[in-house]
């Protein structure tokens, strides 16, 4: 079990098929919400056109990864589509500390090791409505050539049938809907009375004494 302290902030793991929405859904949601905030993965897979280092990912080489590794540097780690993707204990620790929410898109290999570290994070799986809506946004969104998008679409239907060992799912159909669902889930979460009860101790003694 990981020593990361969640009472201040909590952290989210959030996972989807390749082209399922994640990234544009909790742009919407962290726009819309206060201190919630995605955290910055490091990747050896190639930069997309606008992707930016820091903001996106955190671009390293194969060599560079595996130093990380046996830095003991992540959270989590885990091969996926051949590249490799990990969370950093840093970055995280910093912003769960300063009170933020913390949101992880990462795959379902990295949410088992998650879960297995901090047992009170809470899992959030997101479907798109259909096979066909799912290959239509992947092509959509314009950034992968065919084979890669193939490849993913193969991918999807493994990813996909670990949704089952989420605590929450959400179907992204209707955009809005699926961030107002997305929000209910973290409001929800941040009422939990082990948390309200640290938040508002001063208040509760002093309406019980
Ligand atoms: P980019 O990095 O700015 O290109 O972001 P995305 O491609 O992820 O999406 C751009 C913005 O479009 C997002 O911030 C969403 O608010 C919005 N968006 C994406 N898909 C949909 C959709 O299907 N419906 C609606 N209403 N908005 C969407
Ligand atoms: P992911 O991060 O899961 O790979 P993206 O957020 O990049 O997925 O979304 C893939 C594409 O699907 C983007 O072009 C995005 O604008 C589009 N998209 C996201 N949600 C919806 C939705 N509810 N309806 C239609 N298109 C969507
Ligand atoms: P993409 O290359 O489309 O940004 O992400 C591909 C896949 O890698 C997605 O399923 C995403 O959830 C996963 N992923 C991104 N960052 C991490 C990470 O830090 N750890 C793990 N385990 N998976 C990640």
């Amino acid at each position: 079990m990981s020593n990361i302290d969640l009472a201040k902030g909590n952290l989210y793991v959030v996972s989807a098929p390749s082209g399922a929405g994640k990234t544009s859904l909790l742009k919407a949601l962290i726009s819309q919400l206060n201190t919630v905030e995605t955290s910055v993965s490091h990747t050896t897979r190639a930069k997309r056109v606008g992707e930016k280092e820091g903001v996106d990912y955190y671009f390293v080489n194969v060599d560079e990864f595996t130093q990380l590794i046996g830095d003991g540097a992540f959270l989590e780690h885990a091969e996926v589509f051949d590249n490799f993707y990990g969370t950093s204990k840093a970055s995280i620790e910093k912003q769960l500390d300063n009170g933020i929410d913390v949101i992880l898109e990462i795959d379902w290999q990295g949410a088992r090791q998650i879960r297995q570290q901090l047992p009170q994070s809470r899992s959030i799986f997101i479907l798109p409505p259909s096979k066909s809506a799912l290959r239509q946004r992947l092509e959509g969104r314009g950034q992968d050539d065919a084979k890669v998008i193939e490849n993913r679409m193969l991918a999807a239907k493994n990813e996909m049938s670990h949704f089952n060992e989420y605590d929450y799912l959400v179907i992204n159909d209707d955009f809005s809907t699926a961030v107002d669902e997305l929000k209910a889930i973290i409001i929800a979460e941040r009422q939990k009375i082990e948390r309200q009860q640290k938040k508002y101790a001063y208040l509760l003694s002093n309406l019980l004494d």
